[in-house]
């Protein structure tokens, strides 16, 4: 693959990536583009354009899954897939999501450039929704794809101002049963996503390339506790039943058993604590904490959890206060596939590109891909691992090595 038209290439795919920034409900350079707005509608026409003029072939599901396909010359196989989502939350960058949408379609147009023929057929896929702003839940186009949301889940979706997914869909376009959204095995042969970091390792290092060998998945548990309020000098430290130092417990439990799992990658945080009534001569009698628990390796993240639901025990019972932890969510976390991160690893190293193994500490809609197909990604450096904000940024040379690794690891997985 010569490097002069890959150079050209990413002139392109930078300008494309200005334009698609600017189509935002924000003042740019601030982009926010929220699924089923205005702005994600343009911005939907914008690179479906874009694929209808490299030739391929568009086609959208109930949701707004966009799916643009390069035909291989055995079309009897399954396709290999590639992609990421366009749509943005408020304040946002211009590379979340975007770089592997356009990254994506650039790698193909570089393969069609050259003359490459695939025999898998290559999909660009665009997800609906990815990021949770509008229904709450995160990753909800890959979600129905990968059958673990059902589509009955998904009808009772609701939006800030009480607006149905059904409602807001038929509205943006989109109709049929959600259920077709669902897609089975071997429906896409393998999928890769390319992505920023979203974290500073890449940049610190000097690597060019991150290959991504597993992605981490939270878990998330809502605990309510119910103890005893009352006047915060009539009541004597005896007998009392404070629902705010029971949750201190919980809290350091919780930051115990994560530091304490024998792995680096286990972590834990409680990053929501109510307190009522929350006066400050007042008794706690009901707190509400949330708590956000993830790892690579979900059999030590689960042991964080039954230790986090046996300290809500073992506290209640001492200190007389009713506790409940209800799982709000509980996704598994993802092992790629060992033969696509070997195929982006060579890729990296035809390319004269520095590369990495590495983890998503992030969840991306290839988590839910990895329930219906082989999976990877590839990441590349953003700076200072600035993302969700106005200011990330990702430079034209970390594009360019990204696109140019993806385009020869497309070329491997579809021949
Ligand atoms: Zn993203």
């Amino acid at each position: 693959m010569e490097s002069a038209g890959l150079k050209l290439g990413v002139d392109g795919v930078l300008a494309e990536l200005a334009t698609l920034a600017k189509i935002s409900e924000a003042e740019p350079p601030v982009v926010t583009r929220v699924v089923f707005s205005e702005a994600d509608l343009h911005a939907r026409a914008y690179v479906k354009r874009l694929c209808i003029d490299a030739g391929l072939t568009v086609h959208e599901d109930a949701v707004g899954n966009t799916f643009a396909r390069w035909a291989g010359s055995d079309p009897g196989l399954a396709p290999v897939g590639t992609g990421s989502h366009i749509d943005a939350i408020p304040n946002a960058g211009m590379y979340d999501g975007c770089v592997g949408v356009l990254g994506g379609l650039e790698a193909i147009r570089v393969l069609q450039k050259l003359g490459f023929k695939p025999r898998r057929s290559i999909e660009l896929v665009i997800f609906t929704a990815e990021e949770p702003t509008r229904f709450g839940i995160g990753c909800l186009g890959s979600r129905l794809m990968a059958g673990v949301l059902t589509a009955a889940q998904a009808l009772a979706l609701r939006d800030k101002e009480g607006h149905g997914l059904d409602e807001l869909r038929a509205r943006a376009g989109f109709t049929g049963s959600l259920a077709s959204v669902a897609l089975t095995t071997g429906r896409f042969h393998q999928f890769v996503e390319l992505h920023i970091e979203q974290g500073p390792l890449l940049e610190q290092d000097g690597i060019d390339i991150g290959l991504v060998t597993h992605i981490a998945a939270p878990a998330s548990v809502r605990i309510m506790l119910e103890g005893e309020g009352g006047h915060a000098g009539g009541k004597l430290m005896p007998g009392r039943k404070d629902a705010l130092t029971a949750a201190a417990e919980l809290i350091l439990a919780l930051e115990a058993a994560a530091k304490s799992s024998g792995a680096i990658d286990t972590v834990a945080t409680v990053g929501v604590c109510d307190v009522f009534p929350g006066a400050v001569n007042s008794i706690p009698s009901r707190v509400r904490l949330e708590t956000d628990i993830r790892d690579t390796d979900g059999t030590r993240r689960d042991r964080v959890l039954a230790v986090l639901q046996a300290t809500c025990n073992e506290v209640a019972l001492r200190r007389g206060v009713a506790i409940s932890a209800e799982m709000v969510n509980a996704d598994p976390p993802a092992t790629c596939d060992p033969a696509i991160v070997t195929a982006m690893e060579e890729a990296a190293k035809a390319a004269g590109k520095t590369c990495k193994r590495m983890v998503s500490r992030a969840y991306h809609d290839t988590l839910f891909m990895a329930r219906i197909a082989p999976v990877a990604m590839l990441f590349i450096p953003c700076r200072g691992g600035v993302s969700h904000r106005p200011d990330e940024y990702a430079s034209p040379e970390w594009i360019g090595s990204g696109i140019h690794v993806l385009a020869r690891t497309l070329a491997t997985l579809a021949s």
